[in-house]
């Protein structure tokens, strides 16, 4: 062995509990973080590849002098740009166990690997009000969840139409019709990845003032297409607004129509723990795929999403890796190298499995409780602030606000008001543009962020409003 890993070997101990004060220190002082940091070492120079390594202890005070400083406070409370979750305790002791133990969830055989994905993913079935028809694996983020299930959806169409995508080929589909109303700019991402082209997603009309999908006029797409298998894209949650299209609506037409319904509801699934909310997502269990992101509302560290279809047989055709030394697909319990895209995984169930255990679905209900709660309250800083500078785009619907600028809302102004919020360290929003108007979004899915991150949240805007 190289005399530097014999050493770290032997002080193995040391060199995780220096990581551990380094994480102690950071996590404490979270809240206090600057939520955007500059990077020290934009573009370089970077170092040379060290030919003699300085052995753990070494190296991990090398990353806090060099990188550390630059890292932001983007777990912390006040980051509300894009839909960013943080990480519960019990989560982050999860993840640091998953590289420990670093199992490979690719087959059961030789670990309970499997098996404690396999309870997680179960868990989240319930948590969304799923039922047990609906059969998940776990994947990096929402991106790929819709990829899963698009890919499914995909090999569908290829069953309806007496073809098998997964062995000819997407050509074999011809002209294929997605068809959303306003899809996240994953879908398209992954309708180019699948073959299908991002030319297939065609824009549904929306209901007047809402990012809800017009149901009437989604029927009428339909029916233009002559009986032609399509794929419908449900949004539930849209970033914006987070506005949900009409499951059970959507549902009923495929008595007429035939299509496979795949929601995207990588936040809005969370509206299910909410009594007052949960009518957002009645009939998600109606859905043939679900897609939902795990590192934005249930605050377990990045990467983990997961992806539900009704459809597991479908879903092994696509994505089945049959090798001598890896058996083929088992029956109806296939190995999760059977079921995504990638072939070694990580063990990313266990910091949901461990933040779920913790806190359990009272715990993480009272998250999204607390969260729609501080969305409604940036929401009424903004609207009852006298002389705020800044008005509402939408209506606040869950945890996410829409807003802008009372005068004069152009882009750069509005980047504006973002760049100085952000480089005050105090709030970090994302720009948008609604219904045409330039805007930026308050997007609420931190377990740490309370009433005073919201009022700081607030005055910072106000502040950078009045300075443009
Ligand atoms: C965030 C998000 C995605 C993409 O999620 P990643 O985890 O960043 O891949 C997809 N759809 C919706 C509605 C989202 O909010």
């Amino acid at each position: 062995m190289h005399p530097a890993l014999a050493a770290d070997l032997d002080r193995f101990d040391e060199l995780l509990d220096a990581a551990r004060t380094r994480a102690v220190a950071a996590l404490r002082g979270l809240a206090e973080r600057p939520v955007a940091a500059p990077a020290p070492h934009a573009r370089g120079p970077y170092e040379p590849l060290p030919e003699r390594g300085a052995g753990g202890a070494a190296a991990l005070a090398r990353f806090g002098e060099r990188w550390e400083p630059g890292l932001s406070g983007s777990a912390g409370p006040r980051y509300l740009g894009f839909v960013t979750g943080g990480a519960t305790p019990a989560a982050v002791a999860g993840d640091w166990l998953v590289g420990a133990y670093d199992q490979n969830v690719v087959a059961a055989g030789d670990s309970a690997a499997s098996e404690l994905e396999r309870e997680t993913v179960g868990w989240l079935r319930e948590l969304f009000g799923l039922g047990a028809a609906h059969e998940g694996a776990f994947v990096s983020g929402a991106t790929m969840s819709n990829v899963a299930g698009l890919a499914v959806a995909r090999e569908w169409l290829g069953e309806r139409l007496g073809v098998s995508v997964a062995d000819a080929g997407a050509g074999a589909l011809g002209e294929v019709a997605v068809l959303s109303g306003a899809a996240h700019s994953s879908v398209p991402k992954a309708l180019s990845l699948l073959g299908l082209g991002r030319g297939a997603l065609r824009a549904v009309p929306l209901l007047p003032g809402r990012e809800a999908v017009d149901v009437a006029a989604l029927s009428g797409v339909l029916a233009e297409l002559e009986g032609r298998p399509a794929i419908v894209v449900a949004n539930c949650g849209t970033v914006n607004t987070v506005d949900f299209d009409d499951l059970p609506a959507l549902a009923a037409l495929r008595e007429r129509y035939p299509f496979w319904l795949h929601v995207d509801a990588a936040f809005g699934a969370f509206a299910a723990l909410s009594p007052e909310h949960a009518h957002l997502v009645a009939g998600l269990d109606e859905a043939d795929s679900v897609c939902v992101d795990l590192h934005k509302w249930l605050n377990v560290p990045y990467d983990a999403a997961v992806q539900f279809t009704r459809r597991r047989d479908l879903q092994v055709r696509v994505f089945r890796n049959a090798a001598a030394y890896l058996g083929a697909p088992a029956g109806d319990d296939p190995d999760f190298v059977h079921l995504t895209p990638e072939n070694s995984r990580r063990l990313r169930a266990l910091p949901a499995w461990l933040t779920l255990a913790a806190y359990g679905r009272e715990g993480h209900r009272e998250v999204v409780e607390r969260n729609a709660a501080l969305a409604r309250r940036f929401g009424e800083g903004v609207e009852s602030a006298a002389g705020s500078g800044l008005r509402l785009l939408a209506p606040v619907r869950l945890n996410v606000v829409c807003f802008t600028l009372a005068e004069s809302p152009t882009a750069e102004r509005v980047a504006a008001v973002a760049e100085a919020a952000a480089a005050g360290g105090e709030v970090v929003v994302t720009p948008t543009v609604y219904g045409g108007t330039h805007g930026l979004r308050a997007a609420f899915s931190n377990w740490r962020t309370g009433p005073g991150d919201v009022d700081r949240a607030v005055e910072a805007l106000m502040a950078a409003a009045r300075g443009v």
